[in-house]
């Protein structure tokens, strides 16, 4: 079940990503952006930002799973990989929330490999206290405590991820 009031509700929310938006339209001027999102649990954080970021950008997507409901499983398996050419790109890796960080350091070490020009990592949510892999994170929407969340994007068992807002999710007994 959703408790309560909304963690972060959709305003508060759609501020933050505008903030984040015109950071990033700042740092890359005279740049092109191939923005790629980390499907499922971003697609709406990275519809709402992409329409706000001023630079030329291509897009591309990758559907990668670390969770079984509520449980990280620590193995990242990767659904459906990126089409796009990474190569001399600069790569801004899209992603709904960072938990331990090995979902993202798995992805960016594989992109690595492909030589882009730069990758850069943006997250809508941060859960910092979780975090297992060293891993930088250059644009964060959100910190939050160690809670398992749901809405915008993100899911429990495949649902909740149409919600407008984030809630905090606790599992009925
Ligand atoms: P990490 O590899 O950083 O541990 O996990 C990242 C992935 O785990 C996220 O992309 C997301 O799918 C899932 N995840 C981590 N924390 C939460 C959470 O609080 N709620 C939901 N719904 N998914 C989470």
């Amino acid at each position: 079940m959703v408790t309560g009031k909304p963690f972060l509700n959709a305003e508060q929310i759609q501020i933050r990503v505008r903030e984040l938006a015109s950071k990033i339209s700042e740092e890359y001027q005279g740049k092109e952006i191939l923005a790629v999102g980390i499907l499922k649990g971003a697609f709406m954080f990275f519809s709402d930002i992409v329409r706000h970021i001023q630079a030329p950008m291509s897009i591309d997507f990758i559907t990668a799973s670390s969770y079984l409901k509520a449980q990280t499983s620590g193995e990242i398996t990767i659904h459906c990989d990126i089409r796009a050419d990474v190569e001399d790109k600069h790569v801004l890796l899209i992603e709904d929330i960072v938990d331990t960080g090995l979902t993202l350091q798995y992805i960016r070490n594989m992109l690595s490999a492909k030589k882009p020009a730069s990758i850069k990592i943006c997250a809508f949510l941060d859960k910092k206290a979780r975090r297992r892999a060293d891993i930088e994170i250059d644009y964060v929407g959100f910190e939050i405590p160690d809670k398992f969340v749901v809405g915008y994007g993100l899911d429990y068992d495949n649902k909740f991820r149409n919600l407008p807002y984030i809630s905090i999710f606790k599992e009925s007994t």
